[in-house]
């Protein structure tokens, strides 16, 4: 999971990409960088948060209006600075590139790209292998034609070509943005849709506007851009120089967006996939109240406290639909990092305490529901139940707003191997024991799949679940029966008209 963010503006694009990223630092703390382009590509790159890496002298030097932005949460190939996106390559002609995603079939295709298509790749970041694949395409397609002879629509049919080959040969999720130099912005969502990408545009006068891509549509309303819609899955969008917009979706894949967007990742001021995620989170406590009360009838706990803040809103609907009371008994400290994204597991033990104070007036001689978005490890949640149990709290009951996470993620969360997911080891009676509660309840998958679809006028097929015992999409795919399909024969727009 990253931040990705690329902009094709009227002015210095700049600082709308900084203050995009800003808005997307929830998505990765790790590292973040920006491309410009105007006769050239100006790069600015490094590790830490955006507000420490970008002075006012970078940002005089990020010349041009077109450009893109990545938030850097590791997830393929290690952490050095090389690695820090976007990326660039000089063949055909210049491309820029950040990515939000992973790639299942990375060793397979890094043969492919090194050893069949003498593409040198100078680190093991699965990115540099996606962009040198498209690039290696795109000069297949074009050639190295760096000037204006070809037309729009023929350079779009070669962005076209090259991403239904990129499509064809990757497994795994994509979400991308580019910038192909001296031709424009280009943005690319794989068939299935895992990671979002959200198109938005910002009039500039009656006939000219300026166009956005990004993982969340969070700085739109900042930016003065209105959201259009999502790209869809299987689909490529271009902005090219004269600022015309042609899009086609080349694969219609199960559209499949990843579920965790909805349980954590995602700010709750996003609109994913037509499904707002502040609703989606709302509708989650209330299915875990329901379940609550089904399961737990003659029980009610005196409050709800969110093990904060993500599962704020989960917790505030909860306690609604128990009618119990909801309180902030857990002070979360905003100037430290979200402890799932931190490196190692001696950082995350060390942090839960740093970052969170409980507030004893509101725990003391209660019985007091924990209610939190998710149990990966179990670390953080066994610190909290002894916290609350150290300031008085006569029993502590947790409830989680996500099913059990029992295998890991290959689509660029991280989401890490069978051994270290407690409810991969442990069955729901030995996770109560280990958190030290009197009593534990799960979200079911269904209560949460229902939670995320139930409203909003979206094309999801199913959310990925793979993590929560669900299938892999990548291995339907491979089933001849349920595979990927034919390429899609109608664009989505006619290749020359302006997007609605
Ligand atoms: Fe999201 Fe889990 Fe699917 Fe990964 S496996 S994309 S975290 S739902």
């Amino acid at each position: 999971m990253c931040g990705i963010v690329g902009i094709y503006s009227h002015n210095q694009v700049a600082p709308d990409l900084y203050d995009s990223m800003i808005q997307l630092q929830h998505r990765g703390q790790d590292a973040a960088g920006i491309i410009t382009c105007d006769v050239q590509f100006h790069v600015k790159k490094g590790i830490g948060l955006v507000q420490d890496i970008f002075e006012q002298r970078h940002m005089e030097r990020l010349r041009g209006p077109v450009g893109i932005g990545h938030t850097r949460y590791p997830t393929s190939g290690s952490r050095t600075d090389d690695e820090v996106q976007p990326l660039w390559t000089s063949v055909p002609n210049g491309i820029a590139f950040a990515h939000n995603g992973n790639i299942v079939n990375y060793r397979e295709m890094r043969r492919e790209v090194q050893e069949n298509r003498k593409r040198y790749l100078n680190s093991y970041s699965d990115s540099e292998m996606l962009m040198q694949l498209f690039a290696d395409e795109l000069h297949r397609c074009i050639g190295s034609e760096p000037d204006r002879s070809i037309s729009d629509e023929a350079f779009f049919q070669g962005l076209c070509d090259s991403a239904e080959e990129m499509f064809r040969s990757v497994e795994g999720a994509v979400s991308a943005v580019m910038i192909i130099k001296d031709r424009g912005l280009v943005a690319i969502r794989d068939p299935h849709g895992i990671r979002p990408l959200v198109y938005g545009r910002r009039e500039v006068t009656a006939e000219a506007a300026d166009h956005i891509f990004a993982s969340e549509d969070a700085m739109f309303y900042m930016l003065g851009f209105n959201r259009v819609r999502d790209v869809q899955p299987g689909e490529i969008v271009f902005v090219s120089r004269d600022r015309r917009v042609y899009s086609r979706r080349l694969r219609a894949g199960r559209f499949t967006p990843c579920i965790f967007e909805y349980v954590y990742f995602a700010r709750p001021d996003a609109m994913l996939n037509n499904v707002n995620v502040y609703r989606s989170r709302l509708r989650m406590g209330q299915n875990l109240g329901k379940l609550w009360l089904r399961t737990y009838p003659e029980i009610k706990p005196h409050v709800i406290i969110p093990a904060p803040a993500t599962s704020n809103t989960m917790a505030l609907s909860m306690a609604r639909e128990l009618g119990v009371n909801y309180s902030e008994g857990l002070y979360k400290n905003p100037f430290i990092g979200r402890t799932f994204i931190m490196p190692d597991q001696a950082q995350r033990r060390q942090s839960v305490r740093y970052k969170l104070s409980p507030q004893e007036l509101e725990i003391r001689n209660k019985d007091v529901l924990i209610v939190d978005d998710s149990i990966v490890r179990g670390t953080t949640s066994k610190e909290i139940v002894h916290m609350v149990r150290e300031f008085g709290a006569r029993r502590v009951y947790f409830a989680s707003a996500c099913s059990p996470v029992v295998q890991p993620c290959y689509y660029g969360v991280d989401i890490p191997t069978r051994e270290e997911l407690i409810a991969s080891r442990m069955s729901e009676a030995e996770i109560r024991e280990y958190l030290g509660a009197d009593l534990l309840l799960y979200q079911t998958v269904e209560d949460l799949v229902e939670a995320v679809t139930r409203k909003g006028d979206h094309q999801i097929d199913t959310p990925c679940t793979a993590c929560l015992g669900g299938t892999y999409i990548h291995e339907e795919d491979r089933d001849p029966e349920l595979g990927l399909g034919d390429p899609v024969q109608t664009p989505t727009s006619d290749g020359t008209k302006e997007l609605p």
